[in-house]
């Protein structure tokens, strides 16, 4: 079912989603050679719990930390850990989440340690530029799969794809709600898209393969050739306005 957001509850999620862009933003500006994946994970925790939040991801399913941060040719869902640190060519996805007033906010950027490849470069801006290419198809009237086709038919005209395991989604009271956002599919098709959807656009886009694999650890998806993976997520809202991103901090 689809809850769709009523002008009070969408300010309610502007709340949720800021603290959440907040904490992104913190953990990126922390990224360097030499950190842990944990220390990053921290910063994360911290903030949103100064803001009287709580981490949306910390205790979901079991999920043991508050963010999801997951490095190279691992795709999403890596568990921080105090031994794991960045080095330097690294790219490293942050997913954060935060939980306020009844409702969450969830959003994710792919950073670069120091230099890294051109390829790796390539495909974080290729994948936020899949992400600006979805969202300008979040409007009134369009279909869940403009989205979709938008993401993937830009992300394979570069040779890079789309997952297809995992895929966007409805976000709100709850942090994974219906519909199904995936970053392929038809466009003119599947559910149609009004007024007040608040969805979680959030291409994940593979340098080679989409196929991918889920590590022993019961969390990790890396990528099954062992090559790079970008992740790029904002909270959405559709509004008469436009589509207005409620986890973009300036
Ligand atoms: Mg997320
Ligand atoms: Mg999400």
């Amino acid at each position: 079912m689809i809850f769709v957001k009523n002008p009070e509850q969408l300010e309610k999620m502007k709340l949720a989603g800021r603290i959440t862009g907040e904490a992104l933003a913190i953990a990126g500006e922390a990224v360097r050679e030499g950190i842990t994946t944990a220390e990053l994970d921290r910063k994360i925790r911290a903030h949103i719990e100064k803001c009287g939040a709580r981490p949306s991801f910390l205790g979901y399913g079991g999920f043991p930390a508050s963010a999801c941060i997951s490095i190279n040719d691992e795709v999403i869902h890596g568990i921080p850990s105090s031994e794991r640190y960045l080095k330097e060519g690294d790219i490293v996805k942050i997913d954060v989440g935060a939980y306020i007033g009844g409702f969450h906010g969830d959003s994710a950027n792919t950073f670069p340690v120091g230099r890294v490849s051109d390829e790796a470069m390539r495909l974080i801006e290729v994948t936020k530029e899949s992400f600006r290419r979805g969202v300008e198809k979040a409007l009134i009237g369009g279909r869940i799969g403009d989205i979709g086709s938008a993401v993937d038919s830009y992300v394979t005209s570069f040779g890079f794809s789309a997952v297809r395991e995992y895929v966007g989604h409805g976000v709100g009271h709850a942090l994974h709600e219906d519909p199904s956002v995936p970053n392929f599919g038809k466009a003119g098709h599947g559910v149609k898209l009004c007024r007040g959807m608040t969805i979680a656009i959030e291409p994940m886009i593979n340098a080679g393969s989409a196929k991918i694999i889920n590590l022993a650890d019961g969390w990790t998806v890396k990528t099954a050739d062992g090559k790079l993976s970008a992740h790029y997520e904002h909270t959405v809202a559709i509004t008469e306005d436009g589509p207005i991103l409620l986890t973009e901090v300036k």
